[in-house]
């Protein structure tokens, strides 16, 4: 079976609770009474973590906070395993916490009665998912889906909130983070009404390549087609051409960018856009390789 996401067809996998996330923190270290208080368990997590080379300031916004408020933050981050398909958040279920992604990858998507879905946005190294918690809605109609697995590390909606209502550099951060985010929601619908299936793959290619820290990614064509909502020939025929230009080399559900530069020519101006807008309103720019 190739490997992927497939939005459809796949039972995706709940978010672990919070007592299996802890236990998979923990397989990370040897077991120390330390680790049996919860308070200095948590403290431990995050200093063990830097040990495995995990560290909250590979998410672009922990890395943004000024030194007190970091700090303040520190003591009750959660590193989190994200393993492929998991279910970050269900639509219309309010997060018990939100998740600053540091290695993987989420996708936010729409999914229809027939059980067709569509992403909606990407999110990565530079953003969190959640930001419906500290907005005040509560929840979305959208779920969020791992789509390359990797760590984040997660912090409790209510402390979330009361860092967010101090009205200090998280509150700004968070805002002109879901600014950009908003960004890139409207442009995916402007791309996917107005250009070729060619350019929206370019545009997804690139959008995951900035959030990878290679420039390989597994994913079949169908789970594209889901993604961009066009069908499995649209993805193969666009693929194809991106092959035969040497810009992608695509088999068997893996698909290595040859030639960045190539595909910033093909690719629409709903790229540029959106990471111009990224880059103006974070405090770290997107990889750019
Ligand atoms: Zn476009």
């Amino acid at each position: 079976m190739e490997q992927g996401l497939n939005v459809c067809d796949t039972k995706l996998q709940k978010a672990p609770s919070a007592g299996s996330v802890t236990r998979s923190a923990d397989n990370l270290k040897p077991q120390s009474r330390e680790t049996r208080r919860p308070a200095g368990r948590i403290a431990s997590a995050v200093r063990i973590a830097g040990l495995y080379g995990h560290n909250p300031k590979q998410n672009n916004l922990l890395a943004g906070l000024p030194a007190d408020d970091y700090d303040r933050i520190l003591p009750h981050l959660e590193l989190v395993p994200m393993p492929l398909g998991m279910a970050v958040c269900e639509a219309g279920v309010e997060m018990e916490h939100v998740y600053f992604l540091t290695s993987s990858i989420v996708s936010q998507l729409y999914e229809s009665r027939d059980g067709t879905a569509t992403e909606t946005a990407v999110i990565g190294h530079e953003g969190i998912v959640g930001v419906t918690l500290f907005m005040g809605g509560g929840t979305s109609l959208n779920r969020a889906v791992v789509k390359s697995a990797g760590y984040g590390f997660r912090l409790k909606a209510s402390l979330l909130k009361e860092e967010f209502y101090r009205g200090g550099a998280l509150q700004s951060l968070l805002l002109r983070y879901t600014q950009a985010l908003l960004t890139q929601m409207s442009q995916t619908a402007v791309c996917n009404r107005h250009h070729s299936v060619v350019q929206q793959l370019c545009r997804w290619l690139l959008l995951s390549l900035d959030r990878l820290p290679s420039n390989e990614m597994s994913m079949t064509q169908e789970l594209i087609g889901n993604m961009l909502g066009v069908r499995r020939e649209s993805v193969a025929d666009a693929a194809g051409k991106l092959q035969d230009e040497g810009l992608i080399q695509y088999t068997r559900g893996h698909i290595t960018v040859l030639n960045r530069p190539g595909l910033e020519e093909r690719v629409c101006e709903c790229y540029a856009g959106v990471k111009a807008e990224y880059d103006r309103l974070l405090p770290a720019t997107l990889r750019n390789r």
